[in-house]
């Protein structure tokens, strides 16, 4: 059972709430986030009705929950959640278009990745400083350097900034730098010791899917990060490993739907992990889109060819421009703006 609390509680209301919980023989998770705080009762739940919760004051309600995955569900809150990035809403009616390379690279590549990620119309922006590579002997980033130039070259267009942490020892170096949203890469999708970390700070998360995980597991790791407070989940569909070597991954587009269908958070696509190909981009972005992802994560860069990792799938700034073009008629379809 999960209790849902207003945003305006005290502690003592939430006291009387956990203190119910226990006298009847349960734990209670406390999860407070800026929104809501929800007390997750957890054991056997037959000994709980809504009815010993509701009276009390503070609660906005109190319902069984039938999913594993609680707070992130949609049975738990029925409306969409908008999660704002550096005051970017995502979630909402307007889509979002994430750009940027791979990786940060040099002063220079992040000043006009920025310059061409304002000009193509995107609000955010990415780019990688510490990268999981397959290769140990690949580029692994720059590190605290990389958040240093991303900062600088995305702080001109005032462009909110996404970028992937690997190791929770960095999360306060993130937090220094004021990262906008941080990026759980799909090789940490279930790295529990770091989703607790995300799930104690009050900043978005981009919870990318594993390359090989279930719809279920993915959404069991975003309750990781509830459970510990942060509510502000945004899930990523980045293509899965299939029998298929024509591509890179195969992006599940049915994901999308049944995520939207699942959980009140939103769902976004990166088609360039998905396609492997810059070529394929515009029509995987096409097709997310169409089946109602609320943004989209994808790779550009100055001059592809050059890009020192990911150069096959990133688009150049023209194509991007092009590509943003293109989008605007697919989401009026569907009632939406880019
Ligand atoms: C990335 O976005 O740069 C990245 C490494 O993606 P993924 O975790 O989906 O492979
Ligand atoms: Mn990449």
């Amino acid at each position: 059972m999960i209790i849902v609390m207003g945003n305006e509680i005290t502690d003592a209301q939430i006291d009387a709430v956990v203190k119910r919980i226990e006298a009847a023989g349960l734990k209670a998770n406390i999860s407070r986030g800026i929104e809501r705080t929800v007390i997750g009762a957890i054991g056997d739940e037959r000994k709980l009705s809504a009815e010993m919760f509701t009276p009390l004051p503070g609660v906005e309600s109190a319902m069984h929950i039938a999913k594993q995955y609680k707070i992130v569900s949609r049975e738990s809150h029925k409306q969409n959640t908008i999660v704002e990035i550096g005051g970017i809403p995502l979630g909402g009616e307007q889509i979002q278009v994430i750009a940027g390379p791979c990786s940060v690279e040099t002063q220079d590549q992040m000043d006009l990745a920025a310059k061409f990620t304002h000009e193509a119309g995107c609000r955010m922006m990415r780019g990688g400083a510490f990268k999981p590579r397959t290769s140990p002997y690949a580029f692994q980033g720059h590190g605290v350097e990389g958040l240093v130039m991303f900062r600088k070259a995305a702080a001109k267009y005032k462009l909110p900034i996404v970028t992937e942490l690997m190791d929770a020892r960095q999360l306060d170096t993130f937090m220094e730098y004021d990262v906008d949203a941080i990026q759980i890469g799909t090789r940490n999708m279930q790295n529990f010791d770091l989703l607790k970390a995300v799930g104690k700070v009050n900043k978005p998360v981009i919870l990318k899917r594993g390359m090989s995980a279930t719809i279920s597991e993915w959404l069991m790791s975003a309750e990781y990060i509830a459970a510990g407070g942060n509510h502000n989940i945004i899930f990523c569909e980045r293509g899965i490993r299939t029998f298929e070597t024509a591509y890179r991954n195969v992006l599940d587009v049915t994901a999308i739907a049944v995520l939207k269908k699942e959980t009140h958070l939103p769902v976004i696509v990166d088609p360039s992990h998905a396609g492997g190909k810059a070529w394929m981009v515009p029509a995987l972005s096409q097709a997310a889109i169409a089946a109602g992802a609320d943004g989209l994560l994808v790779e550009m860069h100055p001059s592809p060819c050059d890009a020192w990792c990911d150069a096959d799938q990133a688009l150049t700034p023209e194509e991007l421009k092009k590509m943003m073009g293109t989008l605007g008629a697919i989401a009026g379809a569907i009632g939406r703006t880019v």
